[in-house]
């Protein structure tokens, strides 16, 4: 019998109970799920950061932290934390990311919004989008989200550029990595879609500078995390027409505060942290197959390389 402790928000129980009985179930394993083991009895933690576990020090017996999210920057840092921290990899979050990403970049690339905001009587045919082949898209961060966003956006006809951080090779997308060559992966892309975990080297990645580099009205959009944009360089940049629109789902502080710049400005909009999320009937199997996987014996998936932070 493995002992499983589910700590995650309250009303999360529900959603995930069922779920994770059935995919333990149907893999034959024997588990008692439940919100309220002895720690030092624990086999495995099913974790998120708004969860009651804080201090995992008196989990001295688990074997690994199975996390219900895709980002861990509220967690990696933790010092109690020394078991094993799995994160979130789960194909119905890839494919909501997909569509939120592939959605408001054709939003953006279709000019909807003088069509859709605009309906004055005046029949205005002579301005039409280019096709997609003519319009050059960057992602920063080519992990399992962004190169999943790539390929769609390549099946499209966009030309797809990827950043990385280490050497990837991801079939139809240009695939650029290093420090040295941001600048070329931005250099005269028209939209740019930021799926980069948060880490002390993303932080402000879109800057001044490298906003600079992007063709002249691009659009940016950020599904990754708020810390990635430099908010203030941003802000200078729609005013300036350098960037054209800003679709962004997260923030430095969540909820973003009722008077910040972004809720009013036209150029920008706001999402609230909604791009995609896990799903429970598919991240539940994800977490059985990874028990599985440690309970025979064989390395876990999608660990967290606690050095580099994601
Ligand atoms: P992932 O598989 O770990 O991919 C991260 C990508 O970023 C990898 O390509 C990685 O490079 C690259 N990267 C990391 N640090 C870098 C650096 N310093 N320089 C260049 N590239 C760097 O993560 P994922 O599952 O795709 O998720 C990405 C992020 O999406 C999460 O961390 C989370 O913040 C965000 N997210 C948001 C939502 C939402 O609803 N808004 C939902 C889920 C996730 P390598 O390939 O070389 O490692």
């Amino acid at each position: 019998m493995l002992n499983v402790l589910f700590s995650a928000q309250p009303d999360r129980w529900d959603e995930y109970r069922a779920p994770l009985q059935d995919a333990f179930s149907t893999r034959g394993l024997d588990v008692d799920l439940r919100r309220d083991h002895a720690p030092e009895t624990v086999d495995y933690i099913v974790f998120a950061p708004n969860g009651p576990v804080t201090d995992f020090r008196p989990y001295t017996q688990t074997k690994a932290i199975m996390s219900l999210w895709a980002g861990v920057e509220t967690v990696v840092d933790n010092e109690t934390l020394t078991q094993p921290l799995c994160r979130m990899v789960d194909h119905s979050l890839t494919d909501g990311m997909v569509e939120w990403v592939t959605g408001h970049a054709l939003r953006h690339h279709l000019g909807m919004d003088a069509h859709i905001l605009q309906q004055d009587g005046v029949w205005r045919n002579t301005i039409y989008p280019p096709v997609a082949a003519q319009r050059p898209v960057t992602i920063l961060g080519i992990g399992a989200l962004g190169a999943a966003c790539g390929q769609a956006l390549h099946n499209l006809g966009f030309p797809v550029t990827g950043w990385s951080r280490s050497p990837k090779s991801v079939p139809n997308i240009r695939s650029l990595h290093g420090a040295d060559r941001l600048k070329q992966a931005l250099t005269d892309a028209q939209i740019v879609i930021l799926l980069l975990p948060q880490t002390p080297q993303t932080e402000n990645i879109l800057n001044a500078e490298t906003l600079a580099l992007m063709a002249k009205g691009a659009f940016v959009i950020n599904p990754g995390r708020g810390p990635l944009i430099d908010d203030n360089a941003l802000l200078v940049a729609l005013d300036s027409g350098q960037v054209e629109h800003a679709t962004l789902d997260v923030f430095r502080v969540e909820p973003l505060p009722p008077d910040h710049p972004y809720w009013a400005h036209p150029q920008v909009t706001v999402t609230p942290h909604i791009a995609s999320s896990t799903r429970p009937e598919t991240a539940s199997q994800v977490i059985a197959d990874n028990i599985l996987r440690g309970e025979a014996g064989q390395p876990f998936l999608y660990v967290v390389d606690r050095h580099l932070g994601y």
